[in-house]
């Protein structure tokens, strides 16, 4: 990408091993991120385009010597950060504060290409058990991001069962927030989206009720669907103030609000009047998806989930450009890249 509406495909050369703990994986799928988005409608131009993608699947093609666990010729999932698995946060399932991990992307390699260069890859890289097959792509490869950051506001959300749970977003994380709420048997799930297709969807996902109204309207919507009370839990998935603000009007007394939407602020409202008086908790982060990938794949595998419902749209490597337009429009919820 170089710049605002820029994303070109170029030939780079291929990644080679630098480090033993490096293993060179060929991408067979990956995907354009919803936040892929934001340096697409801003970004500054610039004469060195950055590398993007950071969701893929794929094959082993080569490994460093310290590489355990790993062969040739293993498909393999990439979480969205690298990490290294032997530090004290990976340890504590915080992958993604890793003390050795890194980022795909910039001037290192991305998931929209064919090759990467996988750092830490034993720590990084999780093995399909059941090796490859196509027909499993999608779920498996939306566990790299989307799939794994919507459980993961569900997981620090401490959903319990028979609670309500309000989801702001209908892209592919609160869909994924949506299925990920069912699963951990919240009795009613509350979608705030006003795009159709994508909130019919969140209804086979699991939502209950779905509310298209945004700011007072959306809160007062919501409020009358719980009674005048609120929801339990509110997992946020999209990141703007509005979606913040509709978050704590929305929660009920002492609820959580759970936000995996990246944050577009630094500041905002925690006082009385929004969290405080409420006795709300407001938690979330960036989801340590490597903490999640053996049961989320085993779940996929026995085909309880189905989360790669979310791609609506398959491109060539050369139809990555009008990928990124086509879901900037809204006219794709998410875009695979197969190569
Ligand atoms: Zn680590």
């Amino acid at each position: 990408m170089y710049g605002a509406g820029d994303v070109r495909v170029e030939t780079v050369p291929n990644p080679v091993i630098q480090e033993p703990t490096d293993a060179i994986v060929r991408i067979v799928a990956g995907c354009i991120c919803g936040s892929d988005l934001w340096p697409f409608a801003s970004k500054k131009a610039s004469e060195h385009g950055a590398r993007m993608g950071h969701e893929f699947v794929g094959v082993v093609e080569e490994l460093g010597s310290a590489t355990s666990g790993l062969s040739v010729g293993d498909f393999v999932i990439a979480p969205f950060v690298a990490s290294d698995g032997t530090c004290d946060f990976c340890r504590e399932g915080l992958q993604t504060s890793c003390r050795h991990g890194g980022h795909w992307g910039g001037t290192e390699d991305g998931g929209q290409g064919e090759f990467a260069r996988v750092p830490q890859a034993a720590g990084t890289l999780v093995v399909v058990p059941a090796g490859f097959d196509e027909k499993l792509i999608p779920s498996l490869l939306s566990l790299s991001d989307v799939m794994s950051t919507g459980y993961h506001a569900a997981t620090k959300a401490r959903i319990e069962p028979g609670q309500t749970v309000t989801v702001i977003g209908d892209g592919a994380v609160g869909l994924s927030a949506v299925l990920s709420a069912r699963l951990m048997g919240a009795s009613r799930i509350i979608l705030m989206g006003r795009h159709e297709a994508r909130t019919d969807l969140g209804r086979e996902f699991g939502a209950t009720d779905v509310v298209a109204e945004r700011g007072e309207e959306g809160i007062a919507k919501v409020m009358q669907l719980t009674n005048g009370e609120g929801s339990h839990i509110v997992l946020e998935a999209v990141g703007h103030m509005p979606a913040y603000e509709q978050a704590y009007g929305i929660v009920r007394p002492g609820g959580v609000i759970s936000r995996v939407g990246v944050p577009q602020y630094e500041d905002a409202p925690v006082g009385f009047g929004s969290l405080f008086g409420k006795n709300a908790t407001l938690t979330g982060g960036p989801a340590p998806v490597r903490a999640y990938l053996e049961p989320a794949i085993q779940q996929v595998l026995n085909g309880e989930i189905d989360p790669g419902r979310v791609f609506d749209r398959r491109v060539a490597i050369d139809e990555v450009p009008a990928g990124y337009a086509a879901m900037d429009a809204r006219e794709a919820l998410k875009v695979m890249v197969t190569f």
